[in-house]
């Protein structure tokens, strides 16, 4: 049997596990221990397609959730020998990890130190990272950060027209997320180009509830719409992405809320979300603006609108374009947010393959557009194995 790596997004309320393959990337086992804290506590995972589901006991923790998911494994037990390392996923790396890294205490207090940025996504890793320790005592285990893809966007990219001493002293700047997803469409396109990644202009949108965009120009990522936290760019599930900061300042002054509730209110109830005033869900918006529903179609014009701002401006920036990539939930199977932001593109040389891109959905990943358009891929992402590939290498090769 292949070598396995355990990959582990550890978030607030939820652990999302999958056993990788590290050759080919296929998870035969992967799942999700949620509710996490609360009454209704449960593991959920698929073994091979098949599908089970565990109540856990009221208020479990990350420990006993990770003790769950290690008693899960003990009854594969060929698949269990089989797994060499643990790799996190870590939302925030900030500007101390440009890149992977083995995890020693040292590692872990960055990680918590970086939890002034992202305060639900950091603490929970480390949650998660000290219980896998427990859990798993003799696997390696590395941490693998969303931030380091972004490592190479050039200083006039990340920095915000601030004070420069904010920069310096505070660390606010752009970081980008969502990078091992960046990372491995860009690679899945040049493979589909039959080019080097060193010799491909790209831009890849990766649209699920968060959503960033990322500009790539000869391999290498030189700007990306998510920002000092994930709320920056697009229209998203629940954010907002790029507004005029003064609206928080006037909700604050003017409207007496305070910045939690700002937070909230752009974070949690903003996006597609706040303005159908029906879901955060695409399909559901599709579904509804299909039966005349206004503020659903609303809400899907205006997240095509701020795509096809960014992708115009993207061009602008990487130059001669080898392809434009969707991926995430959305982008790789919603042919109609695809249609309707390359109907937007036409003038500047797109075009979709009507049946490619009804058919390149759940799944399937290639070329939508058509023989007289600049290259447009739909193509399904795979984190787990950025991860575990990363994950290999730090713990054995590094
Ligand atoms: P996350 O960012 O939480 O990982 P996903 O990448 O799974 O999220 O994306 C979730 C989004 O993908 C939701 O808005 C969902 O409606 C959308 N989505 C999933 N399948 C489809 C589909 N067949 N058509 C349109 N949208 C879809």
């Amino acid at each position: 049997m292949n070598q396995h790596v355990l990959v582990l997004n550890c978030g607030s309320s939820s652990i999302k596990f999958a056993i990788i393959d590290a050759e080919t990337g296929a998870a035969p086992l992967q799942g999700i221990a949620e509710n996490l804290g609360a009454h209704n506590a449960q593991l959920r995972y698929s073994f091979d397609g098949k599908k089970t589901a565990i109540e856990l006991s009221d208020n479990t923790n990350h420990k006993e959730a990770l003790a769950s998911i290690g008693r899960v494994l003990k009854q594969h037990d060929a698949l269990q020998s089989s797994i060499i390392a643990v790799g996190h996923r870590v939302v925030h790396g900030g500007e101390r990890f440009e890149q992977s890294c083995l995890i020693d205490p040292l590692v872990k207090e960055g990680i918590r130190d970086l939890a002034k940025m992202a305060p639900l996504h950091n603490l929970a890793h480390v949650a998660g990272i000290e219980s896998a320790q427990d859990a798993f005592p003799d696997l390696p285990q590395v941490a693998v950060f969303d931030t380091a893809y972004f490592q190479t966007l050039p200083k006039h990219a990340y920095l915000y027209a601030l004070p420069y001493a904010l920069y310096e002293q505070h660390g606010i700047r752009k970081y980008g997320f969502h990078g091992s997803s960046h990372h491995f469409v860009s690679h899945e396109a040049a493979r589909l180009l039959n080019k080097g990644i060193g010799q491909c202009n790209l831009i890849t949108a990766h649209l699920g509830n968060g959503c960033s965009i990322t500009a790539i120009k000869q391999g290498k990522a030189i700007d990306t719409s998510m920002g000092f936290t994930p709320l920056e760019g697009l229209v998203m599930g629940t954010r907002c992405g790029d507004i005029d900061p003064s609206v928080a300042t006037f909700l604050i002054e003017s409207l007496d809320y305070s910045a939690a509730q700002v937070s909230a209110l752009m974070n949690k109830q903003s996006g597609l979300q706040g303005i159908s005033q029906l879901s955060n869900d695409c399909r559901t918006l599709e579904e509804q603006q299909a039966l005349g529903n206004e503020n659903a179609k609303l809400a899907l014009d205006m997240f095509v609108h701020r795509l096809v701002k960014y992708i115009g401006s993207y061009i602008a920036l990487v130059g001669p374009l080898d392809a434009l990539v969707f991926t995430g939930g959305i982008g790789e199977n919603s042919s109609y947010i695809r249609q309707q932001t390359i109907a937007q593109l036409a003038h500047m040389g797109f075009s979709l393959d009507e049946t490619l891109n009804a058919e390149t959905r759940f799944g399937r990943s290639g070329r939508i557009s058509d023989a007289t358009s600049k290259s447009v891929f739909a193509i399904a992402t795979n984190e787990e194995w950025v991860i575990a590939k990363d994950t290999i290498h730090c713990a054995f090769k590094a």
